[in-house]
């Protein structure tokens, strides 16, 4: 089996410094038990969700590169946006505090009805509060970025330096971050003996996914990775894959592999934060065995996307299967009244 270059990757992410944000490199662990509940293949988790600032998440690897912009630019505030319980605004939020920047959010209103009273308040509503960020409440519209350039022109108007950071932190700068996750991810599979078959993870603004791809095609270049859609909105998140990711390759120098970008639909419930009774046991199952703290809104649903692959017998016993963990556990919080858990 090739055994892909990791050197090669790590020499094309060289040339991107990190702001140091997250912390890396995060771990690899094995899913023993829930593997052994399943009865199918091996399964291993990348703890992404312990990044490590604010309570963590996949978008620290992205801030990691997207602020290093906004820091050489002279920003004076971030300017982002989401809707209430984005964990992305959440880490942006967490970020601007380290870094000693302002921080204006456009909170969306209408993506989805608030399912508990809970919703505007707590888990990743309270954590922003706390890390000092503005909030301004906004209409949903179905544009990701719209309020958020639309606040930023309304700051720069009163004099402020703002940096935009887009929806889901995701761009080509963001890829290229997440492509670094791969670099990790093959040494530390290298050291364990075995080269995963498939990496799965939910996929959202297509950012992490861009990245997954980007690296996988270098260092790992037989591994399938596989995107579950948590947004009910699977043409969608294909094309953010591949527009991030076409971004992504150009500042690498290299060509992303379209062919590679598979986005699975069927594992978003009803929408989009709306989580179904496959959330729920997904949420369950890797508590009560792995004490694996999962949301409702992704990374709950990317399991439960991987769950029913097994299922359908998609891998051999002797696989090698490694699950993402993109974090989001704050949000269980303020989804615990809709749980029953
Ligand atoms: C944002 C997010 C994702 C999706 O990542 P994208 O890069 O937006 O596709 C997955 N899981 C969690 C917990 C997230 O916050």
């Amino acid at each position: 089996m090739a055994r892909g270059s990791i050197a090669d990757l790590e020499g094309h992410l060289a040339r991107f410094r990190r702001l140091g944000l997250a912390r890396l490199p995060t771990p690899l662990e094995p899913l023993t038990r829930l593997a052994g509940h399943l009865g199918g293949p091996r399964l291993w988790v990348k703890r992404e969700d312990e990044t490590g600032l604010g309570f963590g998440g996949n978008k620290l690897r992205k801030l990691d590169h997207v602020l290093r912009a906004a820091v050489e630019a002279g920003a004076d505030t971030l300017v982002s946006g989401g809707v209430a319980q984005s964990n992305s605004q959440r880490q942006v939020a967490a970020a601007a505090a380290k870094l000693g920047l302002g921080c204006d959010l456009a909170v969306y209103h209408g993506r989805l009805a608030p399912p508990t009273p809970a919703y505007e308040t707590s888990g990743n509503a309270l954590l922003n509060r706390l890390y000092g960020a503005r909030l301004h409440d906004v209409p949903w519209t179905g544009d990701r970025n719209g309020a958020i350039r639309d606040l930023a022109d309304r700051l720069a108007a009163e004099g402020r330096r703002p940096f935009v950071v887009p929806y889901g932190v995701s761009d080509g700068l963001g890829a290229v971050g997440y492509a670094s996750a791969i670099a990790e991810l093959a040494r530390q599979c290298g050291e364990r003996g075995f080269t995963p078959r498939a990496v799965v993870h939910c996929s959202g603004s297509g950012g992490t996914q861009a990245g997954l791809v980007l690296g996988a095609s270098l260092a790992l270049p037989e591994t399938e990775i596989v995107g579950i859609d948590i947004d009910a909105e699977p043409d969608r998140v294909r094309a953010d894959v591949r527009r991030h990711g076409a971004a992504g390759a150009d500042l690498l120098d290299m060509t992303f592999a379209d062919d590679r970008v598979e986005v699975v639909a069927g594992h978003a419930g009803p929408a989009y934060g709306v989580p179904h009774a496959a959330t729920v046991d997904a949420v369950r199952l890797a508590g009560r065995l792995e004490a694996l703290v999962l949301d409702p809104v992704y990374s709950a649903k990317g399991l439960a996307g991987l769950i029913a692959l097994v299922g359908a017998g998609r891998w051999r016993p002797d696989d090698d299967v490694v699950f993402i963990h993109t974090g989001g556990a704050p949000a269980l919080f303020a989804y615990a009244a809709a749980l029953a858990i």
